[in-house]
């Protein structure tokens, strides 16, 4: 345990979609290698008090912690990295920030005080930023902030970084991350960008302690000692970070720069030994040498931007990796789907995945996407919305019951999938689903959700206002689709099965949101499992 939690600034430079979350969860994982506990926090400049109100087009997927936070994707790398939980604490936004301060004055707490971005809304930055810090559970922090310096919105966030680094002295550190563009007609890689965007940090009055240098080309030695000299930084102290076959290999990068120790000295942080990265490697080790390709469809309505299902990708990932085969993923487009086409579509695929969403657009498509894996025995696994597309298929189609369906789409006598209780009343948008982690108890050990989990009661994340209607349970159990768990409080039915399939799974929950790097998720092994055997 280090004496005083250390804290680290990722901040960003000349583009955004650099990798910053990448290098945060990065170093942070080296460093918890080097025994240490850490946590990152991602404070992002919008406006939006959490991104749960935005469309996956705007912000890619929406991921949600234990304690139910709706918080920016990169929490998603974090955990998938660390191997730890975040919580809300860990992912801030403007809107956030404001809506405190607003509270505050509202309440009277700075009665005849001018309330202004400096120090108000500052010091209630750097309040975020400490909280993590005065847990006492973290020997670092390392705080990504979002945007690109120079943005109008990202500057309350630097000036936070500025008083902070003057306050902490050698518990604090920048790290900024800018582009190294390669200009192919003049056949030259360029610095520019990076000194003027270094620049721009100065003028806020940060000075970065390292920079890392985001490249499509190698950088030779010349060349980082000509951006350390133009940037006041020492020439240890300038990193690359090279496009790499996948994203997990980025901390072994890293390592062999050896970023981690001049990071961690720069903070005197001891380094007693050499970072624990057995598993990691053997999991990389893996994922290099992966032997049969098996085609599998990903059946949704955000098809065309791979950030929109980001967790499930990667869970995917994870689980081939398991399974010792690459999987080659289509994303098949929800709305393209007709009873007409989905055996050219989707006859050739090994495993069908019908995932989350809201709203009535893609609907019909999912459900013929289901009946296809169903009546076909085709390994299926619904998530979320995509088991509520099972529930919907199966009334319609082995009930008879014709206008079954879920009350979030039409109104209906038959709402098979309904409103819960607890959301009837309920009229705002925000942060007020059903949201964060709940006990499911797996009734059934004869079910696949048990062999895949290997014990009775699990915990998983959830995000959703509808739920399976349970008048309609009897009827669907007597014709073969099971509630194999169930929420042990509420009754809720949280996964269903159909025994007489091969491996046919729906479940309320989003079981995405908890695979990681080096512990990948039980129900997405078993499923392709399933799709291999
Ligand atoms: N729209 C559905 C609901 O709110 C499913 C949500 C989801 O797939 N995350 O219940």
């Amino acid at each position: 345990m280090a004496k005083n939690t250390k804290f680290i600034f990722v901040t960003g430079g000349v583009t955004s979609s650099l990798g910053k979350g990448i290098l945060a969860a990065s170093l942070a994982k080296l460093i918890q290698a080097r025994g240490y506990s850490v946590t990152i926090q991602k404070l992002d400049p919008y406006l939006n008090v959490d991104p749960g109100t935005l469309n996956p087009y705007e912000h890619g997927e929406c991921f949600v912690t234990d304690d139910g936070a709706e918080t920016d994707l990169d929490l998603g790398h974090y955990e998938r990295f660390l191997n730890v939980p975040t919580s809300q604490a860990n992912n801030v936004t403007t809107g956030r920030i404001y809506q405190s301060v607003i509270n505050k004055e509202r309440k009277g707490d700075y009665l005849g005080k001018t309330v202004q971005i400096i120090p108000h809304i500052t010091d209630e930055i750097k309040r975020c930023i400490m909280l993590l810090g005065k847990q006492g559970k973290y020997d670092v922090v390392v705080t990504e902030i979002g945007g690109v310096v120079g943005d109008i919105e990202s500057l309350p966030f630097i000036e936070a970084v500025r008083q902070l680094k003057w306050e902490l002295g050698a518990d604090a550190l920048c790290i900024h991350l800018t582009l190294v563009p390669y200009l192919a007609a003049a056949g030259e890689i360029k610095t520019k960008p990076t000194q003027h965007s270094v620049k721009k940090l100065l003028e806020i009055g940060v000075q970065p302690d390292i920079l890392v240098l985001r490249t499509e080309h190698d950088l030779n030695a010349s060349i980082r000692a000509k951006v350390a000299l133009f940037c006041n930084v020492g020439k240890d102290a300038v990193f690359e970070s090279p496009d790499l076959p996948s994203i997990y290999e980025v901390p072994l990068s890293f390592l062999k720069q050896g970023l981690d120790q001049v990071a961690m000295t720069k903070l005197g942080l001891p380094i007693d030994h050499e970072p624990d990265l057995a598993a990691w490697n053997d999991k990389l080790n893996r994922l290099y040498n992966l032997s049969n390709v098996v085609k599998i469809a990903v059946v949704g309505k955000y098809v065309e931007l791979p950030d929109a299902y980001k967790s499930i990708h990667e869970a995917l990932n994870h689980a081939g990796m398991v399974n010792n085969v690459k999987l080659d993923i289509e994303w098949v487009h929800s709305e393209k789907i007709n009873d007409q086409n989905v055996a050219e579509l989707l006859g050739e695929k090994k495993a069908i995945l019908v995932a989350p969403g809201f709203g009535h657009r893609g609907i019909d498509g999912k459900i013929i996407a289901t009946r296809f894996a169903r009546e076909n025995n085709i390994p299926f696994f619904g998530i979320c919305l995509g088991m509520q597309c099972a529930v919907i298929e199966f009334a319609r189609n082995v009930l008879g019951i014709a206008d079954a369906n879920s009350s979030e789409f039409e109104p209906t006598a038959n709402p098979v999938i309904d409103i819960m209780e607890q959301q009837k009343s309920i009229t705002n948008m925000g942060h007020t689903m059903r949201l964060g982690a709940y006990p499911c108890h797996i009734l059934d050990k004869d079910s696949n959700a048990f062999r895949a989990y290997g014990e009775e009661m699990i915990q998983e994340r959830h995000r959703h206002r509808y739920e399976f209607n349970n008048n309609y349970l009897a009827d669907m159990e007597a014709k073969g689709m099971i509630a194999v768990g169930k929420n042990p409080d509420s009754d809720l039915v949280e996964i269903v099965e159909i025994k007489n399939h091969k491996w046919f799974v729906g479940v309320q929950f989003h079981p995405e949101y908890k695979s990681r790097f080096e512990k990948p998720h039980p129900l997405f092994v078993a499923f392709i499992k399933a799709a291999i055997s």
